[in-house]
């Protein structure tokens, strides 16, 4: 799929541009690299190009034609952290832990984080490992944990600290090693996939051995296991709408309990509602299960999924058929009551960007562009087909440029983003809301979801007149190195900025010389 979008020339990028000689031979930009080189020196070569593979980049981008996540560890973190009985441990740089940890928490995680820190010493040395091994050791009590998943972050994943050498297990306690690197993973949402990939495998290997524990919570009915974080009503409605089938909703992976993970294996069929997780497809296929794209969003969308299941199982088409009339009928209902007018673009890292836009499309919106930092998989197709059939023009791994350049290009009444887009979009005086806070947490599947967008997003998009409002007030304050009331203006300094940038270059490089 060609770019929807090119990055927009007229906007400054949020990184400072060094000298373009030195970007285009590799020199400024060549740290991800530099982190891949010793990496694979120190025998990563296997996982990373496992990475590779499972979450593609464009060969062809450069260096800046990225999407710009978070630090992909923050997903697998979050993935550790929600499981009961679960031991987290990580081990990278103080600077990279007290971000995580920050975030954690401020996301309200309820459990300690351990950390293994390191120095070039025990870093060169191999005591990093032997320092690791003690605090598993020294964690791993049966009482307390099923599991401890220890995270090696960039600089312990590019010095090849061997994780799988801890062993599978600690006095009965599970060790989970994953390696998360920076410059291996593009995004924190694919990072969620690694560890539930690598659980996913662990649990696999523990069921053909031999009998498992039950999961506390278990249908008589075939399951449907549901791939991908939803808002807590999401499977419940999706179980509503299967038990006419025959069919229970199962758990939902990411798990949060060790023994889901069996419940998840024992499924008739995979959903894969969010359809990055490609490490824990090819999990579920080698347990020979199923797989099927999509979610039941809307009108079509329920229609669709639910047509999915049926051809999937076999199960009798006027069964099928009879859900789906109800489902249709009482989505449009939905629908047709809570319509949304006006333009729209979605943009966003958490990969459910195209059933937002479905569901918007489907309740009146006009859909000019919707940007994914996630790839394009083949789980995504339905949504993708659906909605260029539509007009809509979809970019995969989305850079924040190209999704700032739609909001420039569309002038949308409201604008769906991460915070730079919606910061970007305010200033512009287009009405915005952040995808992750206030539409992911949202209902989206079938006749709940169906119309659950609209209140806050017609909020929001009645807020324009605050906008100019606000925007006439700070009319003449100012931008950029402007900002404010100034007695003599601030002259713009780019020749600096573009100097201290490459001597902080150089000291950066300087020091990752060191640790490699
Ligand atoms: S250096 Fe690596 S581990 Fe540290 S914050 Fe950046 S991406 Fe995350």
């Amino acid at each position: 799929m060609s770019d929807a979008f090119p990055p927009n020339a007229s906007r400054a990028p949020d990184r400072i541009e060094l000298d373009t000689a030195a970007v285009k031979s590799g020199g400024a930009c060549a740290s991800k690299d530099t982190m891949l080189d010793a990496a694979r020196t120190a025998g990563k070569s296997e996982i990373l190009d496992q990475y590779a593979a499972d979450y593609p980049v464009d060969p062809k981008a450069g260096p800046h034609d990225q999407p710009q996540s978070m630090c992909p560890a923050f997903g697998s973190l979050r993935v550790g952290l929600r499981m009961r009985r679960t031991a987290t441990v990580l081990s990278g740089s103080a600077c990279c832990v007290y971000g995580l940890t920050f975030t954690s928490h401020f996301y309200g995680a309820r459990r300690t984080v351990g950390y293994v820190p390191f120095s070039s010493e025990t870093l060169v040395t191999g005591k990093l490992f032997e320092d690791i091994k003690e605090a598993v050791e020294g964690l791993a009590d049966p009482e307390n944990y099923d599991a401890i998943i220890v995270t090696n972050l960039c600089v312990p994943t590019a010095s090849g600290v061997p994780l799988r050498l801890l062993g599978k297990a600690i006095n009965g306690v599970r060790i989970i090693g994953i390696d998360v690197p920076g410059f291996g993973i593009p995004t924190h949402a694919e990072a969620k996939d690694v560890l539930a990939g690598a659980m996913l495998n662990y649990a696999r290997e523990e069921v053909a051995a031999g009998p498992v524990a039950a999961p506390r919570e278990r249908s008589d009915l075939p399951t449907v296991t549901l791939l991908g974080e939803m808002f807590p009503a999401d499977p419940v409605v999706i179980g509503q709408m299967l038990a006419p089938l025959g069919l229970a909703a199962g758990p939902v992976v990411p798990t949060r309990e060790w023994r889901e993970l069996y419940a998840a294996l024992d499924c008739a069929v995979v959903a894969a509602i969010h359809p990055f997780y490609t490490a824990s497809i090819r999990e579920f296929e080698a347990a020979g299960r199923p797989i099927i794209g999509s979610a039941p969003v809307g009108a079509d969308g329920t229609a669709a999924w639910l047509q999915a299941i049926g051809d999937t199982l076999g199960l009798p088409q006027d069964k099928v058929d009879a859900v789906k009339n109800t489902m249709i009928a009482a989505c449009r209902g939905a629908l047709e009551k809570m319509p949304i007018k006006g333009r729209i673009t979605v943009s966003g890292y958490e990969g459910s960007e195209l059933l937002v836009a479905r569901l918007l499309v489907e309740s009146g919106a006009e859909v000019p562009y919707v940007g994914t930092a996630t790839p394009r998989t083949k789980w995504s197709d339905p949504d993708r087909e659906w909605l260029e059939a539509r007009g809509v023009k979809i970019q995969f791994r989305a850079s924040l440029e190209q999704d700032i350049a739609a909001v420039d290009e569309y002038r949308p009444d409201l604008a769906i983003g991460t915070t730079p887009v919606v910061q970007h979009a305010k200033s512009r005086a287009i009405p915005s809301l952040y995808f992750t806070n206030l539409i992911s947490a949202r209902p989206l599947m079938g006749p709940a979801g169906a119309g659950s967008l609209a209140t806050v997003i017609n909020a929001a998009m009645g807020n324009k007149e605050r906008f100019d409002t606000m925007r006439d007030f700070f009319e003449g304050v100012g931008t950029e190195h402007a900002a404010g009331v100034w007695e003599t203006l601030p002259v713009d300094r780019p020749k600096f900025r573009k100097k201290y940038a490459a001597l902080n270059d150089a000291a950066r490089k300087a020091s990752e010389a060191v640790g490699s």
